[in-house]
């Protein structure tokens, strides 16, 4: 029988379920039921199956990375935070946790924090999502809402994605677009991104603004709704305010923030005034900004100034990047609320939530946002800190500063599912979490859906659920009566009636409907949106504001006069924009356990227009130096104009973990929006120029890859692969040789026993060796004056087989193998060169792609890839 659960990468929040197989492993498909996914799922959420091993795992209680029991882990931790408490006060102690949480998690850890330390020092890496979603929402609607659902994306007419690349961070919500769009073509998407992207390559019309120029297009937009006669003014009378003054203020903004041409302003605006149906995403591009909030605020002041809202096919829609970011802000994870969408200086909520949790206090203002309580860690007013599911050391913006800002704190706690990660390396005492598998709750996706995760693992080891850990200490701190739970079921029907104070304070949220659900009953919920309402399930839950009836007290929508930023570029400087790629997740502790997935861009690389690279010095295959802030990174160059010029991509998932000086966020800022306190991560402004390599090599290996051979300055980046792992190097001095190279290779690769070839090609200056224990081929070096061209498919397939060293040497296919080249579809390891011939034997179009060689055909998230390979590779092939 399979089990049903759901995806713990994106907020989409797929359903998939489970079948236990024969062989001990499991099998990982989309759930057809589950209304977020219909069946499918993305490369990440169909390599699942391949992340679930103990590799690397933390399976037992650290102290100093010594090993200790619970109970004296736990005895430390509590003695810790109780003296910080009792010397410095409850605000001296912190958590910092994470949209990876489940609900029950994230309540517990609320409840424990705001009304029993008695502190709101508790933030999480959502803030680093969608606090300024938050905020605007606020403003606009008096409540955190999210007032669409999915299938608005299917039945609208225009669909606008700003600030996002849907198609490689929500494929699945993207794949629901494209196969509306394939039924309905006059269906039309609009992608608003400074650089292009696989979104941007299926949209009908991409707008390559400004960084930063949001506010200046949805300002200019609203204006020519007004003096295109678009405005709902009837509706406008009866549910909003603000219209005035927001006119204003748009029609005093400067269009040419926008970095656009008058004509394709006018254009986009002619288009949205002229759509009724119209749902306009937006994502981290609006979110992670210095004006993030004005941003919101300026989409959904357009929407409310038309009455595009609550209806079937429109609204403004925030996505949210974290499986579960809205759960946690459903029971206050954010510093600046309380649970149940209360708020923590009004004094009547305040006092609503202490009376319910029958708690000894309730915190009395709000707590340090994620920037603000790194920075008071760095000032030494955290005491003790506890980091739950999350790797702030490499995931905050000034990453290094919070590195060392960590290391100034007295006492800090991990709890993880992973035994060496950058913030757990910092750590005074690490907990061992259960993973995806081997834990049971409930999350809330995009769309205010929730649903069930459930546990098809057992834990391993002395792995916890992070709930229970955290009741156990209350029980330590003297609160085990209020923390006395046997199971997520309890702590959810506690939330679930704790939802009747928001309604009580006429607030959106509402989960009375579950609050009296059985075990059995939660055990077999059905993934339902939230509001779910004692009276019964609400036959318009699936959208908010149809009608009005917003959460301001006088039940009326505010539109908020917005100014756009003034956009300032440094002299010299390029502007960094970060984000994610198709298929990793965060600083890959999970994805990265799947060759599959790694196969996909498997170094950290840096995208930049190919004039800014001539300009440089930067050839093909080469490195960048980044520096910004106080720090350095060195990357790939992906020379292309995805990148416009003078703007860099990064991608953020590679840490010290995996590789020497590539964490990207070590080079943001800590600028942060004024109303949100949301990182501006895609502001960065970096000096670049070319990594003045003297040699690169590339080496694949049976065993895992020591990168602490090499010396500082040196690059190095690793990866899994399917026979093992590979690693990309580089060196800014001579190249090592002769001993010392032999030394080198032996020690990345952890091999003392075996012989090694060894070839050099006076003609490249190239040297290539081989390494061979017992007959298999365990490890291949190839190093080189410059950028390594040759193969890597071709060497990963020979690591591990009887391949004779000086054909594996040859860094090719040889005859009767086929090469693929780089991959395009991880689920079915299609590379460029397969792609390459089906195209050559006739293949026209995506469909026929997929016919041919499989790629696309399972979780369609290279469709837009492949879609752009056709559009380049076609005309070529032709021509040849
Ligand atoms: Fe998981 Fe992909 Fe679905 Fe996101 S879109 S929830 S990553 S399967």
């Amino acid at each position: 029988m399979s089990i049903k659960t759901t995806c713990p990468y994106c907020g989409v929040g797929c359903g998939v379920l489970i079948e236990k197989t024969a062989q001990g492993g499991v099998t990982v498909t989309g759930d057809p039921e589950h209304p977020a996914n219909f069946g499918r799922l993305c490369s990440k959420g169909s390599a699942l199956g391949e992340t679930l091993d103990l590799e690397g795992r933390l399976l037992a209680p650290q102290i100093g990375g010594q090993p200790a029991t619970w109970d004296t882990a736990l005895d430390l931790v509590a003695e810790k935070f109780r003296g910080a408490i009792r010397d410095h006060g409850p605000d001296s102690v912190a958590f910092y946790v994470s949209g990876q949480l489940l609900t029950e998690d994230y309540y517990i850890a609320n409840k424990l924090m705001k009304g029993f330390i008695g502190s709101a020092n508790i933030d999480t890496n959502s803030r680093l999502c969608m606090a300024s979603s938050v905020a605007g929402h606020k403003r606009a609607f008096g409540a955190d809402v999210v007032p669409c659902s999915y299938e608005d994306l299917e039945t609208a007419d225009l669909v606008v994605l700003t600030g996002s690349n849907l198609a490689w961070c929500h494929p699945v919500l993207f794949q629901r677009i494209a196969a509306a769009k394939e039924a309905r073509p006059e269906m039309k998407i609009v992608t608003i991104d400074p650089r292009e992207t696989a979104t941007t390559a299926l949209s009908d019309v991409h707008l390559a603004i400004a960084p930063d120029g949001d506010v200046a297009l949805f300002n200019g937009l609203l204006a020519h709704l007004e003096a295109s006669g678009a405005i709902d003014r009837a509706a406008v009378a009866r549910h909003v305010e603000g219209l005035e003054q927001a006119l204003i203020a748009a029609q005093a903004s400067d269009l040419s923030k926008t970095g656009l041409s008058a004509a394709a302003c006018a254009e986009f605006f002619d288009l949205w005034a002229k759509t009724p149906k119209v749902v306009t995403v937006y994502s981290q591009g609006v979110n992670q900004s210095g004006s993030g909030t004005d941003k919101v605020n300026a989409i959904l002041n357009c929407h409310l100034a038309t009455n595009r809202i609550g209806q079937p096919g429109t609204g403004p829609f925030s996505v949210t990047g974290q499986p579960n970011a809205m759960g946690g802000r459903e029971v206050g994870g954010l510093a600046n609320m309380l649970a149940s969408h209360l708020d923590i200086e009004n004094p009547a909520h305040r006092s609503a939530v202490h009376t319910y949790w029958k708690s000894p206090r309730i915190c009395t203002k709000p707590g340090l946002k994620a920037v603000d309580l790194f920075e008071a860690c760095a000032q030494g007013k955290i005491k003790a800190l506890w980091v739950i599911s999350t790797n702030p050391a490499v995931s905050m913006p000034d990453a290094d500063f919070v590195a060392d800002a960590l290391k100034t704190v007295p006492f800090t706690v991990v709890s993880d599912i992973v035994a060496r990660t950058d913030t757990g390396d910092l750590a005074d005492v690490l907990l061992p979490a259960t993973g995806w598998g081997e834990k049971s709750g409930t999350v809330t996706n995009s769309e205010r859906r929730i649903s069930r995760q459930r546990a098809f693992l057992p834990a391993p080891e002395q792995a916890r659920p992070d709930w229970q850990i955290l009741c156990q200490f209350a029980a330590k701190m003297g609160w085990g009566a209020q923390f006395s739970y046997a199971t997520p079921a309890e702590i959810f029907r506690e939330y679930a009636t704790m939802t009747a104070l928001s309604r009580r304070f006429g607030r959106a949220l509402d989960l009375t409907g579950l609050a009296q659900l059985s075990g059995a009953g939660y055990d077999a919920l059905e993934p339902v949106q939230w509001p779910v309402s004692v009276e019964g399930p609400r036959q318009d839950a699936a959208r908010f504001f149809g009608t009005g009836g917003y959460f301001h007290p006088d039940h009326r929508a505010r539109m908020v006069p917005v100014t756009a930023p003034d956009l300032k570029a440094v002299k010299g400087a390029f502007r960094l924009n970060t984000g994610r790629i198709r298929d990793q997740w965060h600083t890959m502790t999970r994805s990265g356990k799947s060759a599959r997935l790694s196969a996909h861009l498997a170094e950290p690389f840096v995208e930049i227009h190919p004039e800014d690279a001539a300009d440089l010095g930067v050839g093909a295959g080469e490195l960048l130096m980044l520096s910004g802030g106080r720090a350095q990174g060195v990357f790939r160059a992906l020379i292309t104009t995805r990148a416009a010029r003078g703007q860099l991509f990064a991608p953020m998932h590679w840490t010290r973990q995996n590789t020497r000086s590539s964490h990207v966020n070590a080079l943001t800022l800590r600028t942060t929006d004024p109303v949100s306190g949301q990182p501006a991560l895609k502001s960065g402004s970096v000096a670049a120029r070319r990594y003045e390599a003297k040699w690169y090599g590339y080496l694949a290996s049976v065993n895992a890859i020591d990168l602490d051979g090499l010396t500082n300055g040196e690059y190095a980046a690793k990866a899994r692969t399917v026979t093992g792992y590979q690693a990309e190097i580089a060196g800014l001095h001579a190249a090592p040789s002769g001993d010392a190279l032999t030394a080198l290779f032996r020690q990345m690769t952890g091999r003392t026993l075996g012989e090694i070839a060894q070839v050099s090609d006076v003609k490249t200056g190239q040297t290539r060796l081989a390494l061979t224990h017992e007959g298999q081929l365990v490890a291949a070096l190839f190093m080189g004056p410059a950028p390594v061209s040759l193969s890597r498919a071709a060497v990963i397939n020979t690591i591990g087989t009887q391949t004779p060293a000086l054909m594996a040497l040859a860094g090719r296919a040889s005859a009767g193998m086929v090469d693929d080249g780089a991959i395009v579809c991880a689920c079915f390891s299609v590379g460029v060169n397969a792609l390459t011939r089906a195209i050559e034997a006739g293949a026209q179009s995506v469909a026929e792609l997929g016919e041919r060689t499989c790629a696309g055909t399972n979780c369609g998230s290279c469709r837009p890839e492949l879609a752009a390979f056709l559009k380049v590779a076609r005309p070529r092939i032709a021509a040849e």
